[in-house]
Parts: C-alpha cells; structure tokens; sequence
C-alpha cells in the first residue's frame, strides 16, 4: 500500500502558490549549470518546459519520437486556449475560470492545481504574444476571444483553427534558441523505452535510436514526461496516429502510480465513421458549436427519408427539426460541455433518430449563423435591398473567415459542401483526463521524475473542458514546473554527473533488448494492427461511452485473451537495427494492451456517472440531469491509483485532505 500525498500547500486556495512560490528552495543560477534535466516529449507542455528550463541555465536533454518538435500531436489542437484575461468584460475572472474548471470536470479535479492553473493562465496569452503568436485580433486590434462550452463567458484566445499549431511555433522558437545556445540537446527520432532508478530516484532513460536501431543511454537528475494523451488506447480516435501511452506506462510500471485510467473524453464533434476499414478519427472544433446548431429531426419518417436519399437535411422546416441540446439545457444551448453534448447526441442516436447510413451521426448546422452575420454585414455596408442570397454569401464569408479550413477539411473528407448542407457529427475519443498520479509540484510516485501535459491526471477531472488542455501544457511548461522542479533539485547541486555505466543502466536496457529482439524474431501470423483494432473495438464496446458491469468484466477477459494471443502471434518485419515502424508499434501496442485492463477495472469499480464516464446502472432516466455525476459530498476529490504488476491488483483508494471547501458542492446542472 502507498500513502499518496498530494503536497497541497496550507492556506487559503487563492494564496497557496505564491505562499508556495515564496518559500520554496531555489538553485541558484551557477549550480543550474551542473544540474541535467530529461524531457520526454516537446509538445505544447515538454517543448515549454524544455525552452524555460534552459533558459533558466540548467541542461536539458530532450526527446520526442518525430523528426521534430513541430510535428507533436500539439499542432492537431484547432480551437483554442483559456485564459481568464476578461478582455471582452463579460464578468470572467481568475476564481471563474477556477470554478468553470473543477465544475466542468464534475468536482474530480484537484483544486489546489485547478486554482493555480487559472491564476497562471493570463501569463501564458502574454508570454505566446511575445513570441509573436498571431492570436486573432478584432476589428480594433485587439485581442479577440470566443466561447466554448460549459462557460458563459468569452475567454477562449485563438488562431483561426490552426492554435495548437501557432502555439507550438512559439514553443519550438524558444527552444531553437536554446538549442543554438547548447543549453538544449534535442534528440528528434528518440523513443524513450524505459526510465531508470537509482537509489529509488529516477536518474535517467534508455531511449532507441528510432532511425539506426541504436539503444541509447542518458543520464539526468531528474526525468520529465510530457508524452501526451493515451486515447489511441481504443484504436480510433481523433490523436495523432503516433500518440501513445509508452513513457507513461514505462514510469508506472517502475512505479508511479496512474489515476482515473478510465476517465476519457469522448469530442461530441467528430466527423462520423465510416466503415470498418478506418485508421483515423477526424475533429471538428469544438468553437464551431458557437455557431453551429444542432438537431436531429423530429419524426421518424424525415430520419428514414434522410438516410434512404428521399429528402434533403435543408428540407425540413425548424418546426420538424428537434435543436435537443437548446431544447434540453437554454441556459448553454449547444454549448453545453462536451460529456454532456455527447451523451445528448448518443442518446438521440440510440433511439433511432441518427442522420447517416449507420444511425451514428446528428446535424451541425450554419444556416442561421449565415443568416445572422449576412444581415449584420448588409447593415454595416448599407446594403438595403439585400436578396437572402446575398446575405447568405455575406454570412458565409464571416463564418470562412472564422472556421474556412475546418469547412475546407470536413469538405474533403465527406465530399459534401458544408456551406450547402449541415456538416454530420458524432462524437468520438478525444482527449484522456487520467493519467500519471503527480503532486502538486507535478512530481510523480517516483522521487524526480515528474509528469506534464495530457500525460498527468490533475486538472480536468472527470471531463475537461474546450481549450483549457492547452492551457495546462503551456501552464505545466512555462510556468509551474520550472519552480517546483528547483525545490526537488536544490538537493542535487553536489552529485555531480550521473554515470550510465552501473547496474541500473545495464539491467534497464536489458530488458529493453530483449523485448525488442523478442519482437523481430517471434515471426507470429498476425500484424500489430491487427490486435490494436481488436484492442480498440473491446474498449470502445465495452468501455467507452456507456459502460456497465457486465460489459466491463467481459472487457477484462477479452483485453487479457488478446494480450496472450498478442505475444503468441505477433508479427513484426524487419529488424532491430533499421528503422522500423512495425517494431514502434509493436512496443505501443504492448503496453496498450496492458493498460487498457487497467482502463476497464478502474471502470468496474467507480459505480457513478461523471464527465466522461457514464455508468449504465446509475444513470438517471430522463431529463436533463441525465448521466450527470452521482456524488457524495466527501467524495469529490477522490483520486484512484493503481499498481500494475502483470495482473491488475487491488486499488489503493486515497481521499485527499482539501482546505477549499468554498465551492457550493451541487450536483452539476446545465438546465
Ligand atoms: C484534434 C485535436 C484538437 C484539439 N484541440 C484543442 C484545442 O483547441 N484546445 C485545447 O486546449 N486542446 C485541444 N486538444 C487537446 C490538446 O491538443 C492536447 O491535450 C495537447 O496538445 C497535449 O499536449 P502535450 O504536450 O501534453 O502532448 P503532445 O502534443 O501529444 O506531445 C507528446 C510529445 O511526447 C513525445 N513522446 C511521446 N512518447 C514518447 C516516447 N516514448 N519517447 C520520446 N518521445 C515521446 C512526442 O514525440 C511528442 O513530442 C485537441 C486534441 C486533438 C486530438
């Protein structure tokens, strides 16, 4: 059993992290010189940190699996970042946006991290616009926001639908420029295969040489993961296709503790499968819910009549139409976070009422969107006889403007003009609120080495809300970490280099040839696609949008006959000494199938409903609380760890000791 203690400072919540700040043991600028930080992974959170930990003069050696940091999932974010700058003056604030946050996550995040989180969050819109992020600007130039769900106020900071990707851009520029100094040693095309422990701390990793096979050795005085979401655990969804849960799972099974493996977000706007032959789920932002309407029709025979070709979707008139989400919930309308806008949508489907060939999918619809800006864009240039063509056409040019290569994307993926008929949704995995247990100093059960980014559990709860994920990274890289790493740190300022040639290194990277030179010589009949799809297909049946008890322990089984059929019959070509894509995935696919058992029975055991997790058994009727998180009140800051070793054992439940009990503890409502 492992006492877990999460480190929150004492204090009222508003003053803990400059109390903290203020207190904290520092290294000073000549003994960072001597001191080697790892950072796996430079996304948005591992490529901050990276540029900000250089910048402080300590060394850093950083690794990413791509052939460089500009291609990490990162660039993949389209809609935007929070930050509680309040520029629109709509009432936001630092304690909303803290609010909005553990709310939106059903009260499962920790609220110390949260607070801070939102506190931070202002500094991340000041440091991205010196880097020369080109936000959008209104028409004064000023910074512009829109909204996203489960808030009611403006505070989402964007660039068209490409911000991960300009944010990333600033984050490599700032590492580039480390990189020049030698204060950074990037190693693109490295793969992290296993952490190593000296004396219980982690001392450094054993990476491969993703291009000549090489297996390397680096040694650090402490070790960052920042290796990003496991959503791909279901096969598809809408990551990256590289995005894996490797490093995460190579540090939890040398033991630090994972937290709320089950909780995932499943994007209410996704473009819907196709068929069975797919790799690859696609987003579609969710800020296009703030213009976006959606509905379903009404009758069963205009369902029938859609999907059988007999009539068009821009047919129906509003009052065959049924917009459930403002039907359900005026007060968010379609913006309603996403678990709930996604269980709304699934709910409709099941009955029957889903608009696609395989009853998976509902309307996004622009139509008054176009309407609206076209008359707003004919007053403001005069234009007095205008025709509804013409003011379609202005209110089209608005919404390019705003959302143009997410209709342009969604266009080339479904062949249909969106600006002609409503775009087809359905949601899909997303994002995965779980993951590596860490403190408040972002340090994980293992002494120095710590976890940022989607790879860590602590601020979103049972579901996160839009743009904030961004917010962590950045918050994590540039402005959390690179504190709390010093206080670990200041400890270390005389232990000098870590040598690699010990036993630790050498058992480490045994064990990492062995299981790769098991893979290139099994020569088993079926590829590693072949179980990462019967892998997904169990988790997105049995563990995915609903789940219930039955479904999950027959998930248990099935996960545990693919895994011992996976290492029976593998197949991997080539060899260890090349560059192999089939032997990466293999190692991925492997650690999946372990982790998504773990996935399934901290499922099993949390009989509740909450954010992204909806429990069958304890999910209300009817009415708009539907699925919502059944809590008790002492319950709220729950956190499961696991222990991983071969077989799931049992869960070592912590309740946390909370200072912060200000939050009126009611059940979520979004009416
Ligand atoms: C389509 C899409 C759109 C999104 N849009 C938004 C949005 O608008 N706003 C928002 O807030 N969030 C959004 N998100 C979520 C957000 O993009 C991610 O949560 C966030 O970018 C994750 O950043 P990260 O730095 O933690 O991880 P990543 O960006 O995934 O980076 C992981 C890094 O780790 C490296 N790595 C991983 N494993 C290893 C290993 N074993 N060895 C070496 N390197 C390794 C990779 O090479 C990479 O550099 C979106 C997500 C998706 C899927």
């Amino acid at each position: 059993m492992t006492k877990l203690n999460s480190k929150v400072p004492k204090g009222p919540i508003k003053d803990k992290w400059t109390i903290y700040k203020d207190k904290i043991d520092l290294v000073n600028p000549a003994n960072k010189r001597n001191i080697d930080i790892i950072v796996v992974g430079t996304g948005l959170a591992g490529g901050s940190a990276a540029a900000t930990l250089a910048e402080l003069g300590y060394n850093v050696k950083a690794f990413a699996y791509q052939d460089s940091p500009r291609r990490a999932h990162s660039i993949a974010a389209q809609g935007g970042i929070n930050a509680a700058k309040n520029y629109q003056g709509d009432g936001d604030s630092t304690y909303r946006l803290f609010y909005d946050t553990v709310k939106g996550g059903d009260y499962r995040s920790r609220e110390a991290n949260v607070y801070r989180l939102a506190e931070v969050s202002t500094n991340i819109i000041d440091q991205c616009v010196a880097q020369g992020v080109p936000f959008a600007r209104d028409y004064g130039g000023l910074l512009d926001n829109r909204s996203f769900g489960g808030v009611l106020v403006s505070r989402t900071f964007y660039a068209k639908g490409q911000t991960g990707q300009q944010l990333l851009l600033g984050a490599y520029s700032a590492m580039n420029r480390q990189i020049a100094r030698g204060k950074i040693e990037m190693f693109n095309r490295h793969e992290m295969l296993d952490v190593v422990k000296v004396d219980g701390k982690a001392r450094g990793i054993i990476a491969r040489n993703l291009i000549t096979g090489e297996i390397e050795r680096h040694s650090a005085h402490a070790v960052v993961v920042a290796s990003g979401g496991y959503g791909n655990v279901y096969f598809l969804s809408t990551n990256a296709m590289g995005s894996n849960a490797t490093a995460a799972w190579k540090i939890h099974k040398k033991g630090a503790h994972f937290a709320n493996p089950c909780y995932t977000q499943i994007h209410p706007t996704c473009i819907p499968r196709s068929g069975d032959y797919q790799s690859k789920l696609t987003l579609m932002s969710e800020s296009l819910r703030n213009d976006g309407r959606i509905w379903v029709p009404k009758s069963m025979d205009d369902v029938m009549a859609i999907r059988e070709g007999r009539k068009k979707p821009t047919e129906l008139s509003e009052d065959e139409r049924d917009y459930y989400l403002e039907r359900r919930y005026p007060a968010f309308g379609n913006l309603v976070p996403r678990d709930v806008a996604s269980r709304a949508a699934k709910e409709r489907c099941d009955a029957g009422y889903g608009v696609n060939a395989t009853g998976e999918a509902v309307y996004l619809d622009f139509a008054a969107a176009f309407e609206r800006y076209g008359k707003e864009q004919a007053k403001i240039h005069n234009i007095t006889d205008a025709s509804e063509a013409k003011i379609y056409e202005l209110g089209q040019a608005i919404v390019e403007e705003k959302y143009g290569n997410l209709f342009q994307m969604y266009e080339k993926i479904i062949d249909e003009n969106p600006y002609k008929t409503p775009m087809m949704i359905y949601p899909a995995v997303h994002y995965t609120m779980g993951g590596v247990w860490v403190d408040y100093n972002l340090m994980t059960t293992i002494p120095g080495c710590y976890c940022i980014g989607e790879a860590n559990f602590s601020d979103h709860g049972a579901n996160r809300l839009g743009a904030s994920a961004l917010m962590q990274g950045l918050a994590d890289g540039y402005f959390v970490l690179p504190y709390t790493i010093g206080d670990y740190l200041s400890d270390d300022i005389r232990t000098g280099k870590i040598p690699t040639d010990t036993s630790e290194f050498d058992e480490a990277e045994k064990e990492v040839t062995e299981r790769i030179n098991f893979f290139v010589n099994n020569k088993g009949t079926k590829s590693v696609d072949y179980f990462h799809k019967k892998l997904g297909k169990v988790m997105w049946d049995k563990a995915g949008m609903s789940r219930n008890a039955t479904g999950l322990n027959e998930a248990m089984v099935e996960i545990k006959a693919i895994r011992e059929e996976f290492w029976k019959e593998v197949s991997v070509p080539g060899t260890a000494k090349e560059m192999n894509l089939e032997l990466e995935k293999a190692g991925r696919v492997a650690d999946f199938l372990e982790l998504g058992e773990l996935f399934a029975k901290d499922a099993l055991e949390r009989n509740e409903s909450c954010g992204g997790h909806f429990r069958e058994e304890s999910a209300e009727i009817d009415g708009p609380q539907k699925g919502e998180a059944k809590r008790n009140d002492n319950d709220y800051a729950y956190v499961a760890a696991w222990e991983y070793k071969g077989e799931p054992s049992e869960a070592i439940l912590h309740k946390e000791e909370l200072e912060f009990k200000d939050i009126e503890l009611k059940q979520r409502s979004y009416k």
